[in-house]
């Protein structure tokens, strides 16, 4: 089984005593977790403890019971009468921590250890524990209940007391097929938000491969672009036949937008003059653009997902990252491009999340000219623009023309073509080697098929799991540089073979 996590945020509505009382009961949650780090400091076996003896041994140091009238530690020197289910959130905080600072001052001493047997100068300085609690505050079951989709009532300790207080909830609603976990109150500026983990368990889709050998399973290959069309999807299927197409626009607003705020932080720049290292300026400024990248990227993720599964496509398909080519010219200039570049990778990390939600994957093939090539023949095309004459290749133009076949078109929706016959030709050339040599232990969807990296639902065991999207990244790079120069000869191989249809805007 395959689950996928998210969070859901949701703004809270009360009167405005309430607010202090969310403070109250953050400070309060903050004071019981650094309290556990501390007897857990003291009693450092504890750590190697699972989690559910961990809160066992943890309660006995620390909570008075019939049986256990004389605690060592007792958690009511602190406060008393604290509710069991806020101090066992507070405990998995304070677990949290101290795992993480045990590994991280295991590790600086094994580095430590290296250095003085090499006998060389060792200057690191050991980690510290947290000095200050900034935790937003766990409310497990029992300190909230009654949740619909508009209120909820949560149990707060207001400096004196603990009290249920109704709390009206706004914007998104929790969606079908998910389970809950335990809500989080969240201050974000002046304003308290709750957020909620949502988990999803769903039957693991097939690896690419397996997908493959049915001729039904659709493909969606996406081609990201910096400028006017940000991204431009074909559907296809296992046969190699495009059966739909979809630009999404808005390029040249985002980077028009962009570039005038750039422009504009340069220009209060050279008023102010030099600037302090490491000292933010022009924050409201900085704040706009990454306001609206990350809109747009989460917009273009979101309809290419909607896309893709509108037409059962199983798989979706990108080209790798590629290497940010540095722009001459004036800083909003270079500026724009390096964002725009960034925008382009977080759209593929929010599309590969918000595709897994739907059970679709996501795999990526070598960018090795995907530009440059013809979806119908395979040989290099010429790009031009109307003022241009049909021939050589000026970048970023939007008209193909093929001088082999004379395919003509437009330029991103090939590249998007190319991406997913590239997906098909790797599928083939697996089958061909795994048929001649069928002990092969290594499946190529093994390798490359991109894991999700989803929201976790709880703070320890998961994060461990999922793998890093970063990590992922690096990895896929490094092998599609490697392959790209035989995944090309394969491909024209094969392609050939393929009857490709080529309907040019009809759909
Ligand atoms: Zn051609």
């Amino acid at each position: 089984m395959a689950k996928a996590s998210k969070t859901i945020k949701q703004t809270m509505q009360y009167p405005q005593q309430y607010a202090a009382w969310f403070s109250a009961t953050q400070r309060l949650f903050n004071q019981v977790a650094a309290f556990y780090f501390e007897v857990i400091q003291a009693h450092e076996k504890v750590l190697s403890l699972s989690s559910q003896k961990a809160l066992n041994a943890l309660e006995t140091l620390t909570h008075a019971t019939d049986q256990n009238t004389h605690p060592v530690m007792p958690l009511d020197a602190i406060a008393p009468n604290i509710p069991s289910m806020f101090r066992r959130a507070a405990i998995h905080a304070a677990l949290g921590s101290a795992r993480l600072f045990s590994t991280t001052l295991k590790k600086w001493r094994g580095r430590k250890e290296k250095a003085e047997a090499r006998k060389k100068r060792f200057t690191e300085r050991p980690p510290v524990p947290p000095r200050t609690w900034n935790r937003s505050t766990t409310l497990y079951a029992g300190q909230w209940k009654e949740r619909t989709e508009t209120h909820i009532l949560l149990k707060l300790w207001t400096g004196s007391c603990w009290s249920w207080v109704k709390v009206h909830l706004l914007s998104r609603d929790i969606p079908d097929g998910y389970e809950i976990g335990s809500p989080s109150l969240v201050r974000h500026g002046s304003g308290w938000h709750l957020h909620t983990p949502i988990e999803k368990t769903f039957t693991s889709p097939a690896k690419v491969v397996e997908q493959l050998t049915t001729r039904e399973t659709r493909i969606c290959a996406v081609d990201l672009n910096l400028d006017h069309h940000l991204a431009v999807c074909t559907i296809q299927n296992a046969e190699g036949s495009t059966l739909a197409t979809k630009f999404i626009r808005g390029g040249k607003a985002v980077n028009g937008f962009r570039k005038k705020q750039l422009g504009r932080i340069a220009r209060n720049r050279s008023k102010t003059g030099i600037l302090a290292e490491g000292q933010q300026d022009n924050t409201a400024l900085w704040a706009k653009i990454r306001h609206v990248d990350e809109q747009v990227a989460h917009l273009v993720s979101a309809r290419i997902v909607q896309f893709a599964a509108q037409h059962g496509a199983s798989i979706l398909v990108f080209e790798h990252l590629g290497n940010l080519t540095p722009q001459k010219g004036k800083y909003s200039r270079r500026s724009n491009a390096k964002r725009a570049y960034w925008m382009k990778g977080r759209i593929f990390k929010y599309a590969k999340y918000k595709a897994w939600h739907e059970g679709i994957i996501t795999s990526r093939v070598s960018p090795r000219n995907t530009s440059k090539e013809c979806a119908r023949c395979h040989g290099l095309i010429a790009r031009y623009d109307a003022k241009h004459a049909t021939e050589g290749y000026t970048p970023g133009t939007p008209l193909p023309f093929c001088p082999h076949c004379g395919m003509r078109g437009n330029a991103d929706r090939n590249a998007s073509l190319v991406i997913g016959q590239r997906l098909l030709a790797r599928f083939q050339k697996h089958q061909k080697k795994h048929q001649e040599k069928p002990s092969t232990p290594r499946l190529l969807a093994a390798e490359r098929d991109e894991k999700p990296s989803g929201v976790t639902i709880s703070h320890d065991a998961n994060s461990a799991k999922s793998p890093s999207t970063k990590r992922a990244r690096r990895r896929g790079i490094g092998k599609g540089h490697g392959t790209a120069h035989e995944e090309r000869a394969g491909m024209v191989a094969h392609l050939g073979s393929i009857p490709t249809q080529l309907r040019l805007f009809s759909e």
